[in-house]
């Protein structure tokens, strides 16, 4: 499996970091973990286009995991793509009507592309053909426990305390030929975390908070530090520990400095902060 990180930010808007998205790889598939603001861009950076990706799959609903979530399937569409495979917590059914549907915020362009005269033309020199068809996600609303089985892959999730019960939040594990890839999506610790990155061969969890940052006391349970992600990866086995979804006052030096000590004494020395467009094989 091959791991790219589209987006290892947070909601903050920052140009060093977009917000959550990661590509994983994996036979036939191109699957897409989460797409936040910046995640599209990243895509084509690293060498792909948006008709590329097989399967969206989100783990929860705030902005900073979905902003590009219609510049992603209008872009496919754009280019020809097959329906994107989505999934993800309700109310992404009711997000893709508002976007694509026919009383939709992009309704109005899409009559304007698919029905303006110049506009068919373009479109059928570019070897398209008439009627051109809406942009038309094929979504699957999902919840906690949902399995989904790919080209030679397995994918599992269970819930993580985040957003509940405005937002339900999911983590999911990949597996793959004997290997396992976890990505915690903005999770606080539980067990069911614990028991799904349980031998994982490389964990991806966010980290939102450093050791010894004031927290309120609703959101400290909710934030784990370096240091507790690094207890906890060790606790379950995992072998390889790459921190995300970086805020901009955590990117200082110091900061780095210290969060990856934490990591190297709780943890091991396979462990790392990611940055956006850094590859990993799985
Ligand atoms: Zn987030």
């Amino acid at each position: 499996m091959k791991l790219t990180i589209l987006g290892s930010g947070s909601p903050e808007a920052y140009a060093r970091r977009a917000s959550s998205g990661y590509l994983l790889e994996v036979g036939k598939d191109v699957i897409l973990f989460d797409c936040g603001g910046g995640v599209v861009d990243n895509l084509l950076r690293s060498g792909r286009k948006p008709s590329d990706i097989t399967h969206l799959v989100f783990t929860h609903l705030h902005s900073d995991h979905m902003m590009d979530y219609a510049q992603l399937v209008h872009a496919a569409w754009d280019e020809g793509g097959a329906p994107l495979r989505v999934f993800g917590p309700a109310p992404i059914a009711a997000i893709t009507r508002g976007y694509f549907g026919p009383d939709g915020v992009l309704a109005h362009d899409l009559r304007a592309r698919t029905e303006f005269l110049p506009s068919q033309e373009v479109w059928k020199a570019r070897g398209g053909t008439l009627p051109r068809p809406w942009p038309a996600p094929q979504v699957t609303e999902i919840e906690p426990g949902f399995q989904l089985s790919g080209d030679g892959w397995q994918l599992a999730s269970c819930e993580v305390p985040h957003a509940q019960p405005h937002l339900m939040c999911l983590a999911f594990s990949l597996e793959s030929g004997g290997r396992k890839f976890v990505y915690s999506g903005d999770a606080g610790p539980c067990d069911a975390l614990d028991a799904l990155m349980q031998g994982a061969d490389l964990l991806l969890h966010w980290c939102y908070r450093l050791d010894g940052e004031p927290a309120h006391p609703m959101m400290a349970p909710l934030t784990p530090t370096p240091s507790e992600i690094a207890a906890n990866a060790r606790s379950a086995g995992v072998s390889r520990l790459l921190l995300t979804h970086f805020r901009v006052h955590m990117d200082t030096p110091d900061a780095h400095a210290a969060a990856l000590a934490a990591l190297h004494s709780g943890f091991g020395p396979d462990a790392a902060i990611a940055e956006d467009l850094q590859v990993f094989e799985v």
